[in-house]
């Protein structure tokens, strides 16, 4: 066979394990067998429909069998896999589905009327017509050649700030990146993954399900995130790993019944994607459980650093070292290294790396110095080379000529017990340029002031990063995987007046 790209996983592992179980879905549960006949039997009738290698596959739908289905058919092709934002509006939508130039949309029924109005005229809604499209399919291997340096995917970013762009994976990328996951995090055949994350983000696709998969373990799909549900499924399904953002790690732990739950299957829980509070990894160690942090982004195939579990208390609140096969450097504006303790921006370099964006050969250009991908993050290394990431560059507040990292602001926010969600925005201020807003939505119940919580950060944090307002809010708008969205929290809250507190 010359297929050495992910399309060819389910064959491989069928051929190892065909009665072990890939996906659990509800009631559905699909062994290795049945994934690899149904994976061939799609990609014949993608192939039926005009699908080529090279040709764009876009998915539209959240957590469901078929959604991998695709992604493995569609590589097995040699055709390249795009996986779409279901929480993008329709316009957003349109513009990746034109700039990815996809073929056909694979999509579920609740977007059937989008998929009229988009004019894809290739379709596949997974209905009872995608099983009766399976059922009618041929069943013959297909052999298309498909090497490491082909594209795999085309993942668009979060779009948090500013357009989404178009994150080209190659198969190597996310074989490499599977590799990474596999050493540093001790994935193991008889995993069972949690994934309530949505798929189409990176850090769910190829943190956890991929490496799941390549292990021939089980990934247990989940279509939306309840934390009660999430308690159910850990014991029902003995989940041994689960990968999670922060908020959802949050609702969990707020749960009633979060300290009598039963963890004993638990081997760890993964949390990334955002900056993830001390209060929350330290709240889990109470509970005797350790929430392991990751950080990476979609241009690194996901993973760029992970803290094992063997320094988890040790190094608490670091992203920990980088992974296995990724290089990473610390630089100050001019583009030295920085001393250990230092900050600066986080550079990446490793075969998971991303060549570039699709289609914007100037915006890749500008993402990469000397082959070193610019993260764009602010991080910090101690002595051993474990990394903290402070923030985003964008959204570090320059005040007074000081730099505050609103993400080091939260953090101490939420160690206040009526700080249910915060975030930390720059203001304009005629004194110092620009000074720091809190904007938080209180506990349930919870009665703080401005005052209280303004106070309790004295002593906590240096007297410049303590923010001059608190305004206080419902709830924050956060992206599909719980990032925050500051360009929008910015435009909302920025604008009022900044003179004193406002409670
Ligand atoms: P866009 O670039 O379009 O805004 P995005 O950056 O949200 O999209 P992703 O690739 O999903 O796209 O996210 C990567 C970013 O997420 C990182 O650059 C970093 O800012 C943030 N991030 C990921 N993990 C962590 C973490 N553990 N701590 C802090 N920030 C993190």
């Amino acid at each position: 066979m010359r297929n050495h790209g992910i399309g060819s996983w389910t064959r491989r592992r069928s051929r190892k394990n065909p009665r072990r179980v890939a996906l659990v879905h509800h009631d559905t549960r699909i062994t290795y067998g049945q994934l690899h006949d149904r994976t061939v039997r799609l990609a014949h009738h993608l192939r039926h429909l005009g699908v080529r290698r090279g040709d764009r596959i876009a998915y539209l739908g959240p957590n469901h069998p078929a959604y991998l289905e695709t992604m493995f058919a569609t590589s097995l092709l040699g055709a390249v896999f795009v996986p779409l934002n279901t929480r993008l509006a329709e316009p957003e939508l349109r513009q990746c589905l034109s700039d990815s130039g996809s073929l056909v949309l694979v999509h579920s029924p609740v977007f059937a009327a989008f998929a009229d109005a988009c004019g894809v005229i290739r379709r596949v809604s997974v209905d009872a017509s995608y099983e009766r499209a399976l059922a009618g399919a041929e069943t013959t291997e297909i052999d298309e050649h498909v090497s490491g340096d082909d594209l795999a995917m085309i993942m668009y970013t979060s779009g948090t700030t500013g357009r989404a762009k178009g994150a080209m994976l190659t198969h190597a990328n996310v074989i490499w990146n599977c590799h990474n996951m596999l050493v540093d995090m001790d994935f193991a055949s008889d995993e069972v993954t949690l994934l309530s994350a949505p798929l189409f983000h990176t850090a769910c696709l190829n943190v956890a399900c991929l490496p799941t998969l390549l292990k021939g373990g089980t990934v247990v799909l989940e279509e939306t995130f309840s934390p009660s549900r999430t308690l159910d499924l850990i014991e029902e399904h003995a989940v041994t790993a689960m990968f999670g953002v922060p908020t959802m790690f949050q609702q969990i732990a707020a749960e009633e019944r979060f300290d009598r739950a039963d963890f004993s299957s638990m081997r760890f829980l993964m949390c990334g994607a955002a900056p993830v509070p001390l209060a929350l990894i330290e709240t889990y160690q109470q509970r005797g459980l350790i929430l392991l942090q990751g950080y990476g982004m979609t241009e690194a195939s996901a993973g760029i650093a992970v803290l094992d579990s063997e320094h988890a208390v040790a190094k608490v609140g670091s992203a920990g070292l980088p992974q296995f096969y990724t290089d990473v450097r610390v630089v100050d504006a001019a583009g030295r290294d920085t001393a250990p303790g230092e900050r600066g921006e986080l550079l990446v370099e490793g075969p998971s790396v991303i060549p570039g964006y699709w289609g914007l050969p100037a915006e890749t250009l500008a993402a990469f110095t000397d082959g070193w991908l610019r993260s764009g993050d602010v991080a910090v290394r101690d002595d051993d080379g474990y990394l903290t990431i402070v923030d985003r560059i964008k959204d570090m507040i320059i005040s007074g000529g000081e730099n505050i990292y609103p993400a080091e602001v939260e953090n101490a926010l939420y160690q206040h017990s009526a700080v249910a969600d915060c975030a930390v925005i720059g203001v304009p201020d005629e004194q110092w340029g620009e000074v720091g807003r809190a904007v938080v939505v209180r506990a349930r119940g919870e009665a703080a002031t401005a005052e209280d919580i303004l106070s309790f950060l004295e002593g906590r944090l240096a007297r410049y990063k303590i923010p001059k307002s608190v305004v206080f809010t419902d709830a924050l708008p956060r992206s599909g995987v719980g990032k925050l969205l500051k360009p929008l929290i910015r435009k909302t809250y920025g604008t009022l007046s900044s003179s004193g507190t406002t409670a």
